[in-house]
């Protein structure tokens, strides 16, 4: 079975659209938070997510804020605006489907389990080898997959522990029994490693891989909404650079 991984959408419709039409058939999706907060489409992102025939999502910090589980103080200035507008936006079932969102990590089956930020706390961000090493020592699956920096990277734990950064698409990580991964897939629609393409994976289970995908999308079309919006210049420029 092929299964796709999507994390930071972050109210991108046309980049989650392209990633839909990229990733092809599926049988499950995962999501891993962050759904809305920075772009123009909260509300139909989630009307996306929520007709996925199959799929197990957990919440972001910015789905936290906008459901009004939490304060938007620990947020930048420009998230700040953003989550604020966001708010504002969301229908009320979509609010309220926000904040029903489960909390990770959750196991998703023997091999796999998700989380926003790290395994031991959901708002924490894996920025270097310690944040790592921790992760996989909470994790209790093998594949341990988290979103949260919106940078791919490829964490593997067998009798030492390595990162790989995947640059371009179709970066495969061949999924081995002996070691454990910590696997960061990217974000759909705020990508923040230099490279402006959406990103997402799909693990096959049949071929026991993970392959990291990157796909180009409509960026004209979500950066005219966004300052239609009036959301902040700064949000809707940093999708050209990708970061
Ligand atoms: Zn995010």
């Amino acid at each position: 079975m092929r299964t796709l991984v999507i994390s930071d959408i972050h109210g991108n419709l046309e980049a989650l659209d392209a990633v839909l039409a990229a990733a092809g058939p599926v049988g499950h999706v995962l999501v891993l938070g962050d759904v809305v907060g920075y772009g123009a489409d909260p509300n139909a992102c989630i009307d996306r997510v929520r007709a996925f025939p199959s799929a197990t999502v957990i919440r972001g910090n910015h789905d936290k804020v906008a459901a009004g589980i939490e304060p938007s103080t620990g947020f930048n200035h420009l998230a700040r605006i953003a989550i604020a507008w966001t708010t504002a936006a969301l229908r009320p079932d979509n609010a309220a489907w926000l904040a029903a969102l489960p909390q990770g990590p959750v196991i998703v089956d023997a091999g796999t389990e998700i989380c926003h930020g790290t395994p031991f706390d959901e708002d924490v961000y894996v920025f270097g080898d310690g944040d790592a090493r921790r992760a996989l020592r909470a994790a209790r699956r093998p594949l341990c997959l988290y979103g949260h920096t919106h940078v791919p990277a490829i964490y593997t734990l067998d009798d030492r522990l390595s990162l790989t950064t995947p640059h371009g698409a179709h970066v495969v990580l061949p999924l081995g029994d002996e070691a454990r991964y910590l696997v960061n897939c990217g974000s759909v629609g705020q990508p923040r490693d230099g490279d402006p393409h959406a990103a997402f994976g799909v693990i096959d289970s049949d071929r026991r891989e993970l392959v990291i995908e990157r796909t180009d999308y409509d960026r004209t079309a979500a950066q005219a909404k966004m300052l239609a919006a009036h959301l902040p210049d700064a949000l809707v420029w940093r999708l050209d650079r990708g970061q």
